[in-house]
């Protein structure tokens, strides 16, 4: 079903699946534990009408239920909610949970490995937290549907089988992404479909069945891609009650940088700003100007671009950090967990990126 419906029919999915798992039951008798961790998104998601694929809500079925279907055997899988949103709705407090579970699972001896159903719409700023947190222990997966669990051919169960291939293979890969038959680097996926089942891409996907040969090799591939590194551990990210301000702004055609100028006069001003930039991170110099006058009030800048492919390359002079290819909306959260890192270790004054 998974080859048919993703086109991946030069990957005989499932028969590979099948005696993947018979193989990985047979080789993992003592440790073979994967624990999957619900968040919501439409891969829970029930529509009281299953015609009206499109009238659902997020996150109203049990994490237990998604798994009950589907639960290969030869694995002992554990399930729990830890949450049951829309992933529009994610924050810092759920984000705080699903870490401090992590950190719990993740250390039990027998767990190979943790799935995380998520909603698709703030997955890859999840990813990418995860990423920063946990950067190359035992496999984390994250995956989530565009179909609501009870509406006719929902993508979220093949999904969540690939996932739990991908977590229960032998081998450690950090966080990765798992979504229409594909894996995908936590620091490079992206949300760039609002409607495809499809909806991920990212700089360098894997076919599930190859990356589930060697989890040990993939890690090193993804090791490839640049990584922002966090000098924050899990047990301080946990202690947590201050989420620093971090706030993002777009260049765009006559963009004369007043939205910074005027956030920057209110109180609780931001202590960082993320530039969404054009092409290569550029901006106007009204924008520039003002970005400039926030740093010297004591705000961080990073500068990025709003294009999806590419990278930015440095420039001579260059006063912004630069956190490229990170897109703006996870380059926010990696600002914030660097800031935190800062007031941990009291490292004193800005340091210009990660
Ligand atoms: N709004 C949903 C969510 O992000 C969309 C999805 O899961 O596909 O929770």
């Amino acid at each position: 079903m998974v080859g048919s419906i993703f086109g991946l029919s030069e990957y005989p999915v499932t028969v590979f699946l099948t005696s993947f798992l018979n193989f990985a039951s047979a080789m993992t008798k003592k440790i073979s534990k994967v624990v999957v961790l619900g968040t919501g998104g439409t891969i829970a998601g029930w529509a009281p009408d299953p015609d009206q694929t499109r009238q659902y809500r997020a996150g109203e079925v049990a994490v237990d239920d998604l798994v009950r279907g589907i639960k290969p055997s030869g694995l002992q899988i554990e399930t729990e909610d830890v949450a049951r949103i829309d992933s529009k709705n994610m924050g810092w407090s759920e984000w705080q949970r699903l870490v401090a579970r992590l950190a719990h699972w993740l250390a039990q001896e027998e767990v190979r490995g943790v799935v995380v159903t998520h909603g698709t719409d703030t997955l890859e700023e999840t990813a990418i937290l995860l990423h920063a947190l946990f950067p190359s222990g035992k496999t984390i997966v994250i995956t989530g549907a565009m179909r609501a669990a009870n509406v006719s051919e929902p993508d979220g169960p093949g999904n969540l089988k690939d996932a739990l291939a991908v977590a229960s293979a032998p081998g450690r890969a950090g966080v990765l992404g798992v979504f229409a038959g594909q894996v995908h680097a936590a620091a490079s996926l992206t949300k760039l479909d609002s409607q495809a089942l499809s909806a991920f891409a990212s700089a360098d996907p894997v076919p599930i069945a190859v990356a589930i040969q060697n989890l040990d090799a993939l890690q090193a591939r993804f090791a490839r891609q640049p990584t922002h590194p966090v000098d924050l551990d899990v047990a301080e990210f946990g202690r947590v009650s201050y989420w620093p301000r971090v706030e993002m702004v777009h260049n765009h055609a006559a963009q004369d940088g007043g939205l910074v100028r005027t956030i920057m006069s209110t109180d609780g001003k931001p202590a960082g700003w993320v530039v969404a930039g054009t092409g290569n991170g550029t901006m106007s110099q009204g924008l520039e100007d003002a970005l400039s006058e926030a740093q010297q009030q004591g705000a961080w800048v990073w500068r990025t671009t709003r294009c999806t492919w590419g990278q930015v390359q440095a420039q001579s002079g260059d006063r912004f950090g630069l956190v490229s290819p990170l897109n703006p909306y996870k380059a926010r959260v990696v600002m914030v967990l660097a800031l935190l890192a800062n007031a941990v270790k009291r490292r004193g004054p800005e340091r210009p990126g990660p």
